[in-house]
């Protein structure tokens, strides 16, 4: 290459050009999979990776999480080995653009499936039923939605959490948007904020986390249904029915029982029965 003549400066310049292109336009070809039913290729699978119990990078580099279990057996129908799998972290706020350009095949990461969000990407499932609650310190007296009004609260930005604060649960709350439910977390500790809102499977598992036991508590309501949905790009149809018969198979096969107890069992998260395909619960 010409590499060597053109000064530091340009390389550099050129290097972010090539890596910008690695993950955008060239990979729309593909998205998000170098060869269409396994083999020996590489699939690309959105997931978060600070959600304990859901999908969670841990120190070692492996992942763990109840999305992470799901997108495993999908991959594994769609022809692809746990080794072909490339995890990608897709917050809540890069979930439709990450499908749109084509960065990952699917994504499986507490992604509710909207109204809003079928307008930019297509969704497979429902394959779990949540709903937004709130998580408090120990001793607040914080425990309905009204009374959040006029105090500090924090959820993420892109996400249903932040969007239903605004629209019903607590318009005149002084709303911290982060982009990830672990930074909320670290500020409801620090005292930073009075609360944090979202899923009530996400809550439980941080509140189950060593170093945060004892410190924290449910409120228990269910302020909304949030039906995840494994998203794929807007006119993938034939990955929409592939992955709808995998999740069927999961449940009928009884991995996805397996795969509630060994993710939600630790943080006592009571999980509502598995959805039925195309059944969204409004
Ligand atoms: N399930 C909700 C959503 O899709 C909240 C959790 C999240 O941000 O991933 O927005």
């Amino acid at each position: 290459m010409k590499l060597r003549k053109v000064t530091a400066a340009s390389a550099a310049v050129l290097a972010l050009a090539v890596a910008a292109t690695a993950c955008g336009s060239s990979d729309n070809k593909d998205s998000g999979s170098s060869s269409s039913g396994g083999g020996g290729g590489k699939i690309k699978i959105g997931i978060k990776y600070d959600q304990p119990g859901l999908g969670l990078k841990k120190p070692d580099g492996s992942f763990s999480g109840f999305d992470v279990d799901v997108a495993t057996y999908v991959a594994g129908k769609l022809g692809y080995k746990p080794s072909q799998i490339e995890w990608i972290e897709t917050k809540s706020a890069d979930r439709e653009n990450a499908l749109a350009r084509g960065d990952v095949k699917f994504i499986a990461a507490t992604y509710s499936i909207t109204d809003e969000r079928k307008q930019k990407v297509d969704f497979a499932g429902p394959y779990l039923l949540a709903h937004q609650d709130l998580l408090v310190k120990k001793d607040s007296d914080i425990s309905k939605g009204t009374d959040l009004n006029g105090k500090k609260l924090c959820s993420v930005t892109g996400s249903t959490s932040a969007q239903n604060v605004h629209d019903t649960i607590a318009p005149k709350a002084q709303l911290k948007q982060y982009s990830g439910y672990s930074e909320c977390i670290a500020a409801l500790q620090n005292g930073a904020v009075d609360a944090v809102t979202t899923d009530d499977s996400i809550l439980a598992g941080f509140a189950a986390q060593d170093k945060y036991k004892g410190q924290f508590k449910l409120a228990g309501l269910k302020l909304s249904n949030e039906n995840y949905g494994i998203g794929v790009k807007k006119g993938d149809t034939a990955t929409v029915n592939k992955i709808n018969a995998a999740l069927t198979a999961m449940v009928s096969d009884k991995s996805w029982q397996k795969a509630v107890v060994a993710d939600f069992g630790p943080a006592g998260y009571k999980n509502e029965p598995a959805p039925k395909i195309g059944v969204i619960v409004k």
